[in-house]
């Protein structure tokens, strides 16, 4: 079976080139050109020599998930479906905006942890994404969006952002996310810079620790409630890692904590990222924490200043996220002056605190409306039992 060149990071691609009798330097040559030029045939890649082509031509592929279909919404929101095998679909969202373009991405089909709000969490966990299916997402993307025109300072590419919001937990697929995220790192990949990607994760404490260690890019937490006897409700894996082990977890990875070490070197970090680390510190100066806005259930001011007494040793900002409904969710979005009355009472503490804009909701591609074949399924089961009743 041929092996799919996705799946490797820098390292990765050195052992592969090594077991073919290749020099290190073949490495980042294949980097380059299958994920900075976007090329999947062996044969294009002029600067390699004849052999080793028709050698990488019979041992590999580059090998992406299939499109199955592809939406644009009124606000230029893109939305694609991917096929993962077994008739299983994951979503990758691409959110243009002015300063930036944002790629959305999924690390999981499903997800395991059933956050109660969350159209993913209600789908149940499937599997874990390969390295080469969470890149694939980027490079498609890439691919697709190239000569679209970039957005304003964001330099040559469409996507300037990388956000692991899609589907899944993340830090439940660590060995799979961080080797992609090297490659999203990787001068020789997408060299995004560390604070252009983000990992968002609900809260997964030994994870974070490990995140810290080998891999501290930009980090987004899903705190979505203030006290533990709400969170263990909307977010259940808060009974395994309650508030105050993730606040310190928090703490911890922006350096905050006295105990915190800069993660100058570590073993896991491949050498070509080492200098990264040690020239730029610590990944963040803040957690950006994500707070979904659910009406009657975590919006009251009494919600908003419990949230700032359990932040207020967290370097941090606040995300509200006005809820995005899906079929039988049992929730609803919080009345836009709810919003702002917890925005401005957030703010009056001196945090900082934005209100998410929703995107793309026109084809389900905002926060949490992602759930690849199951949404299709919910809708048909939504038509028949409209057909039904006609
Ligand atoms: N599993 C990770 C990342 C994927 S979810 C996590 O939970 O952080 C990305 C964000 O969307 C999370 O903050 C999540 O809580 C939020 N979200 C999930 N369902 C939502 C919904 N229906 N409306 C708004 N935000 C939602
Ligand atoms: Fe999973 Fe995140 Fe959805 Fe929770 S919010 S069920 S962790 S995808």
């Amino acid at each position: 079976m041929s092996i799919n060149l996705l799946d490797f990071d820098q390292r990765g691609l050195a052992d592969f080139c090594a077991r073919l009798g290749e020099k290190p330097f073949r490495a980042r040559q294949l980097m380059r050109w299958i994920h900075h030029c976007g090329e999947s045939d062996f044969a294009r890649m002029t600067d390699l020599a004849k052999p080793l082509r028709e050698k990488l031509a019979q041992a590999a592929v580059v090998q992406v998930p299939q499109v199955i279909s592809e939406s644009v919404a009124g606000d230029g929101t893109r939305k694609w479906l991917l096929a993962v095998g077994a008739g299983n679909g994951i979503e990758t969202v691409f959110i243009p905006e002015v300063s930036r373009g944002t790629l959305c991405i999924s690390s999981q089909v499903g997800c395991a942890l059933e956050c109660s709000f969350c159209s993913t969490g209600r789908q149940g966990f499937n599997r874990n994404l390969t390295t080469a299916e969470i890149l694939g997402q980027l490079w498609l993307a890439s691919q697709a969006l190239q000569g679209e025109s970039a957005a304003q300072g964001a330099g040559e590419r469409a996507i300037s952002n990388v956000v692991m919001m899609g589907m899944g937990e993340p830090l439940t697929n660590f060995d799979n996310v961080v080797s992609a995220l090297y490659v999203m790192l990787d001068d020789h990949g997408y060299g995004l810079s560390r604070r252009r990607v983000t990992v968002s994760t609900s809260g997964i404490v030994p994870n974070i620790d490990r995140l810290r260690a080998e891999c501290p890019v930009a980090l987004a937490v899903s705190l979505h409630a203030p006290t533990d006897e709400l969170r263990d409700v909307l977010v259940p894996i808060n009974r395994k890692y309650p508030l105050a082990e993730l606040m310190a977890a928090c703490r911890r990875y922006v350096g905050s904590a006295p105990e915190a070490e800069r993660p100058l070197k570590g073993a896991g970090i491949p050498p070509e990222l080492q200098g990264k680390w040690t020239r730029e510190g610590s990944p963040r100066d803040f957690i950006s924490f994500e707070y979904v806005m659910l009406k009657g259930v975590n919006d009251t001011l009494q919600h908003a200043r419990q949230l700032i007494e359990l932040t207020q040793d967290v370097p941090c900002k606040f995300n509200l996220i006005p809820f995005n409904p899906f079929p039988n969710s049992g929730y609803q979005r919080s009345e836009p002056e709810k919003i702002r009355a917890f925005q401005e009472a957030l703010m009056s503490c001196g945090l900082i605190a934005t209100v998410r804009k929703t995107r793309g909701e026109d084809i389900d591609g905002a926060c949490g409306q992602l759930a690849g074949q199951v949404q299709d399924r919910t809708r048909r089961m939504q038509r028949l039992a409209q057909e039904a009743s006609l």
